[in-house]
């Protein structure tokens, strides 16, 4: 396995200030409402203020994507890159992509649908070839499909249809598949978004057919 570039992560100062006197401020309106008797209003303060330390922390770390080099903010968790939509984590003090071997515990993977939803011939929980598919359902107000989703023979369950709402002004909501395999969802970007496909030729898309049958 070819592994993935990695990406030194930096924390932004800026970032971490502006959260800090956020943090600041609202435990300031907090005390002062407190000591004016409205104590249901400090709480609410004080829980807004004290949830700010999560942005203090790692959601003021910058990196550059492995893939397409966008600047990416927030590394909490598995995150998507959302040019070339790979996903990444943080590991050792490192920014890298996820290896396509990478298997979720849960379908978690995310991939926006567009109109052509073609799935490639692999298994969406484990990356091995398919054999079979499972339909799967989704009904919203702006839109109701159904998808047929590979899986192999010994994995079910592998991929959720689920909608988020997209950014910008529209509060439209999209479309998402998610699943557990990324080997999967790299054949996905691969089939579906062609332009997208280019970027990841040099990261670890070209080795996704070295699969060992792990289960
Ligand atoms: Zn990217
Ligand atoms: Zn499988």
């Amino acid at each position: 396995m070819i592994a993935g570039r990695s990406i030194p992560i930096q924390r932004s100062w800026l970032r971490t200030a502006c959260w800090m006197v956020i943090m600041l401020v609202l435990l300031g309106l907090a005390a002062f409402l407190g000591m004016l008797g409205n104590y249901l209003m400090a709480g609410v303060f004080a829980l807004f203020g004290l949830s700010c330390m999560a942005g203090v922390g790692s959601g003021s770390y910058i990196t550059a994507c492995p893939v397409c080099s966008k600047e990416l903010r927030g590394l909490l968790g598995l995150k998507r890159c959302p040019q070339c939509l790979s996903y990444g984590q943080v590991s050792e003090g490192q920014y890298c992509e996820l290896t396509a071997d990478f298997v979720a515990k849960v379908p978690l993977l995310a991939l926006p649908l567009g109109e052509n939803r073609k799935m490639p011939p692999l298994c969406c929980a484990c990356g091995a070839p398919a054999d079979r598919t499972e339909r799967l359902r989704i009904i919203r107000l702006e839109f109701a499909f159904d998808l047929d989703v590979p899986h192999c023979a010994l994995h079910t369950g592998g991929a959720d249809l689920d909608a988020i709402t997209a950014a910008g002004k529209s509060k439209a909501q999209t479309p998402v598949l998610k699943v557990r395999s990324y080997a999967f969802y790299l054949a996905c970007i691969k089939t579906n978004y062609p332009s997208l496909a280019n970027m990841h030729i040099n990261g670890n898309v070209s080795n996704h057919t070295v699969f060992a049958s792990t289960t």
